[in-house]
């Protein structure tokens, strides 16, 4: 089969268009015929082996990988062949505490598809069949593939951990980004009304497009806690969509109400934060964290999707072989969207 493959870590000159052996399946997994594949920044850090991220050598990135089911391994028998699919981004056992109590995204053995395990940068992808959520006639492999990174993290930070309610305020740091165009949705879906903050007036007209209620340009108002509270008559926000960090963190903070909730799921600026400990305790908030979503709420993302309520942005789709294109293409920050490769 094809193959972005990389024998090295390094820059984008380690990647190697070329045919490799097919996978080979054990018990309990299958082989999907790759038909679209999501590009991630944890691509980029996986070639470089920065961030402190090392993948086993040699190596196939790609964590957002769509297809067909096209082979099944000894003991599958609940799948079948030419089934639509998106691999749900990592694996799990099954069996830990974590996965026992419904948190499989926290699960003791997970492996992250193209991370720990060969991922969707080829013409096929074998994964345990039970990271195959089947995948909605309506929904295509590009925007299935733009799903879990953004609208899964999203959905699971909003929904199951900040437990958004009709009518409360959110606000939406960085709408630019994959997961902040999602949050944005997201907010909207579960009723709520949406503050959204961009360094970009063009990002924040597209936020309104995605009903935004108000937008903030945090490069004119670096502490916007202060545009927060005109917007919302000094009643400030229920909820913070957190993914920046260092950067916006005490802003962040100073934007909630009593008994308000910040939810952070990244730290693109840096990772520490300072914190006003007695205003935490004296307001009641809470500050809690996120990371990626369960299978299940994979599956509720692919039916709201399918429902019409999400809308993907794609900004544009390379051939495989070009995976360093759109690797530099996310790199130089000049999309506007997901990008999102396609086998030949
Ligand atoms: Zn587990």
């Amino acid at each position: 089969m094809k193959a972005a493959i990389y024998y090295r870590r390094g820059d984008l000159e380690v990647i190697e268009y070329k045919n490799v052996p097919e996978p080979e399946l054990k018990a309990g997994e299958v082989l999907v015929r790759v038909r679209a594949c999501g590009v991630n920044h944890l691509d980029i850090y996986t070639r470089e082996g920065s961030h402190g991220v090392k993948a086993p050598l040699p190596h196939i990135g790609g964590l957002e990988p769509s297809g067909e089911i096209a082979a099944l391994g000894p003991g599958v028998y609940d799948r079948n062949i030419g089934e639509r699919v998106l691999i749900g981004a990592f694996t799990s056992d099954g069996s830990c505490e974590y996965c026992l109590a419904g948190h499989d995204n926290l699960c003791a053995n997970r492996k992250i598809v193209g991370v720990q395990v060969d991922g969707g940068f080829a013409e096929y992808v074998k994964v345990p069949a039970s990271a195959c959520i089947r995948l909605p006639d309506t929904v295509s492999f590009v925007e299935a593939s733009a799903i879990p990174a953004a609208f899964g993290t999203a959905w699971h930070m909003l929904n199951f951990r900040a437990q958004v309610k009709p009518g409360e305020w959110v606000l939406v740091l960085a709408v630019g980004s994959g997961v902040g165009s999602a949050a944005v949705q997201v907010a909207k879906v579960l009723g709520a009304k949406v503050i959204a903050t961009s360094s970009s007036d063009d990002k924040l007209e597209m936020a309104t497009h995605w009903g935004a209620d108000a937008v903030i340009n945090y490069s004119k108002q670096p502490n916007f806690q202060h545009e927060v509270r005109r917007i919302t008559n000094g009643r400030m926000v229920d909820v913070v969509f957190e993914h920046v960090g260092q950067m916006t963190w005490k802003a962040s903070v100073a934007s909630l109400r009593p008994t308000g909730r910040l939810v952070t799921c990244g730290g693109s600026s840096g990772r520490w934060g300072e914190t006003d400990i007695w205003g935490v305790f004296w307001q009641q908030l809470t500050l809690m964290g996120s990371n990626g979503c369960t299978h299940r709420e994979f599956y509720q993302v692919l039916q709201l999707y399918a429902q019409g309520k999400f809308k993907a942005v794609i900004d544009r789709t390379f051939p495989l072989s070009e995976l360093g294109h759109a690797q530099k293409h996310l790199i130089e920050r000049k999309q506007f969207g997901k990008v999102v490769v396609v086998p030949e």
